[in-house]
């Protein structure tokens, strides 16, 4: 499904050609075999989500102005997935957007509240969401690497569209921030390996604020991590943070034939994602975040996720824009990838409902 990810792998099959390039839909291709380390590969997959974003908006599966600032002109307006890749870019933005916005609604009057991205990479997410007319007292935060997170300023300088949103960017000590925006919102943009955030005795970000609601983001970025590293970033914040929600979206499955291609298609890139092997299935990621202090916890397959999540209306408009014959091919897919949510503290009473 969409970039980041495996998905990302998948998609980069996608991004051949249109209808006629659709074949079986094995789990991924790889067409990077060699690259220099582990972190630049993985840096990479930030290029896959967006150019998977970028393709999903030209078709019409996703409404995002802000998109084509972050793909290279040359790919802008050419780059075109695989339908159920497309699909996938769909399901995953929509699935997360929705628990994000019954966060904002939720907690919407009720002081700051605070969302932070781990491995946010160039998404989208925070120009849409600080573009809406309602949002007071947000507080937005992402982490990347200091490479990403220079790239994103670069292009926020370099388009007005979106410096209009993020306005007035300083530097901080690990990156820049945006500490006055309408209606008491603030943007801050942290370069650094989420790495050294684990261990004892170390401090919060900066700007980052534990007395209020907040919702932690790991949009395929933990899965990056070993599963210890992953264990200590999430516990950096449940020792800061009393009110918080969580909400993961990664790959499962690894051990079936699909799964296991999924994996070989990443190593052949380079790429592992360490954390598969430790929650391969629901009820293993749901533990997980059981463990980690969350009280209350969810999750959806992006399979159940269509299923229950769109409208018949809404599933049909999407079902229009390419059509899909391959609908096994997507079940299959999209049973691979979960949204596991967990929350805590009285900032996310009524959650139960979502
Ligand atoms: N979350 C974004 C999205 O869904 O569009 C980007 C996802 S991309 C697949 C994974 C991102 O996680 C990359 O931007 C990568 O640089 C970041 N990442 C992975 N490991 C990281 C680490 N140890 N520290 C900081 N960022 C990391």
């Amino acid at each position: 499904m969409s970039a980041p990810s495996i998905p990302n792998l998948l998609s980069l099959r996608g991004a051949r050609g249109g209808p006629r390039d659709r074949g079986r839909a094995r789990a991924g291709d790889h067409s990077h075999a060699t690259a220099p380390s582990q972190e630049t590969n993985i840096q990479g997959t930030d290029t896959d989500a967006s150019v998977s974003r970028m393709s999903a908006v030209n078709l019409g599966y996703l409404q995002d102005p802000f998109a084509q600032y972050f793909v290279h002109m040359s790919v802008n307006g050419v780059a075109r997935r695989l339908p159920i890749i497309n699909r996938g870019t769909y399901a995953r933005t929509t699935a997360l957007d929705r628990l994000i916005s019954a966060f904002l609604l939720n907690s919407e009057g009720r002081g700051e509240r605070q969302i932070i991205s781990l491995g946010a990479g160039t998404d989208t997410r925070c120009f849409r969401f600080l573009s809406r007319p309602s949002p007071t007292g947000l507080i937005y935060h992402e982490i990347d690497f200091p490479a990403i997170a220079a790239k994103k300023l670069h292009l926020v300088n370099a388009n007005p569209q979106l410096g209009v949103i993020l306005s007035n960017p300083q530097a901080e000590d690990d990156g820049w921030s945006c500490r006055s925006l309408p209606n008491g919102c603030q943007y801050w943009c942290h370069g650094l390996d989420l790495r050294t955030l684990v261990g004892n005795g170390v401090k919060a970000l900066r700007g980052v604020r534990t007395d209020v609601p907040t919702v932690l983001i790991s949009e395929c970025c933990l899965c990056y991590l070993e599963p210890s590293e992953a264990r200590g970033v999430i516990k950096h914040f449940t020792e800061m943070v009393p009110d918080l929600a969580i909400m993961i979206y990664e790959p499962i499955h690894p051990d079936d034939s699909f799964g296991k291609q999924m994996v070989s298609n990443l190593a052949a890139r380079r790429i592992r994602m360490p954390t598969l092997d430790s929650y391969q299935n629901p009820a293993k990621q749901q533990s997980r975040l059981r463990e980690a202090g969350f009280g209350f916890v969810r999750s959806v397959t992006i399979k159940e996720m269509w299923q229950r999540w769109i409208t018949d209306e809404e599933r049909e408009r999407v079902d229009n824009l390419e059509g899909l014959d391959e609908v096994e091919e997507w079940n299959l897919l999209a049973e691979h990838y979960i949204v596991v949510w967990g929350w805590r503290g009285d900032g996310f009473r009524g959650w139960e409902s979502i």
